[in-house]
């Protein structure tokens, strides 16, 4: 049985755009420079916001955070778009979501400019995506499918089932599984998905992004199956030394000696979503010096 391993596969993606940055800078270039906005004060989204900042030092970008109070009106907080949006130092931002309620999340997200839209959550890349045309691709469904590339798990041809609709993972992962460059034949399934067990026992391989703590077992995987755990929780645990432990979507002691592969949780997925948005703020900065250079 295989343990794909994310951290090792994310270490050498971004051991690669380090040498590219490198290169850039060595030729004058400007570095990459990612921007990150978060509004209030959850702590998650600082947590990730603090990651992504790490993760542009380790691989040689420019890094920027713009914190916005949790009570700024959704006219000023546009405007603070439109900035970013006018920025050519900025090759590409993130929006830290979910926005406080009396902001409009597809008001900010369609005001975000496309090309500097390095989460694909504006409609504009969203369409480009599902007609398969070269586009910046949303992390976390990106960082899957780079993940068993890299891995070696062939798609073509293959029984895929995609557990899980959301806009940001479910779809667009379904999406591009369904492209030519990876030819598999895709069933999406959702909490209205009915016989949902014996749809998944029949998958080749299973991708599940439902958000339910371990709630995938042995039961839903057929033998051999190559099973990718995107969820991630921290659940409670008073044997643990931090009082906590984090875990997938999928009982993964319960699966793992069911299948040919799995990703684990921590160390699947998850490291790969970081390295997919260095990635496209890769790509922007490169249009960007096109444009420099026409
Ligand atoms: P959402 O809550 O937005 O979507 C969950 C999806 O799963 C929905 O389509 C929902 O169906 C479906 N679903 C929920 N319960 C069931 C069920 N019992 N049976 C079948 N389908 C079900 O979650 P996200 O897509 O944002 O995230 C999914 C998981 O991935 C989470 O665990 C999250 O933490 C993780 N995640 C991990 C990332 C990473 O970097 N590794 C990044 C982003 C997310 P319906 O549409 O009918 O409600």
């Amino acid at each position: 049985m295989q343990i794909i391993d994310g951290k090792k596969i994310a270490a050498e993606i971004k051991a690669e755009i380090a040498n590219e940055v490198k290169a850039m800078i060595d030729k004058g270039e400007a570095a990459p420079h990612l921007a990150a906005v978060i509004v209030g004060d959850d702590g998650a989204a600082q947590t990730y916001v603090d990651s992504i900042k790490k993760n542009c030092q380790t691989v040689g970008f420019t890094s920027s955070i713009y914190h916005f109070p949790a009570d700024i009106k959704e006219d000023e907080f546009l405007k603070a778009i439109d900035f970013l949006n006018a920025d050519i130092d900025i090759d590409g931002y993130i929006i830290q979501l979910p926005l406080p309620k009396h902001i409009s999340n597809d008001k900010v997200l369609a005001h975000v400019d496309p090309a500097k839209d390095m989460d694909c959550f504006h409609p504009a890349n969203m369409g480009n995506l599902l007609l398969g045309k070269d586009c910046y691709k949303p992390a976390t469904p990106h960082g899957t499918m780079e993940l068993i590339r890299r891995a070696g798990i062939e798609t073509e041809g293959k029984n895929c089932v995609v557990l899980g609709r959301s806009n940001i993972v479910g779809k667009p992962l379904a999406m591009m599984l369904v492209q030519k460059d990876a030819n598999a034949t895709v069933t999406i399934c959702h909490s209205k998905t009915k016989n949902l067990k014996r749809i998944c026992a029949k998958a080749d391989i299973l991708f599940v992004a439902i958000g339910q703590p371990e709630m995938i077992t042995a039961d839903y995987v057929k033998k051999d199956a190559v099973v990718i755990d995107i969820g991630i929780h921290r659940i409670e645990d008073p044997e643990a030394e931090k009082g906590y432990r984090i875990c997938g979507d999928v009982n993964y002691n319960d699966v793992a000696g069911k299948c040919s592969a799995i990703t684990p949780v921590p160390g699947g997925v998850g490291p790969m979503t970081m390295t997919c948005l260095l990635l496209n703020t890769l790509t922007a900065r490169k249009k960007r010096q096109l444009t420099i250079n026409s």
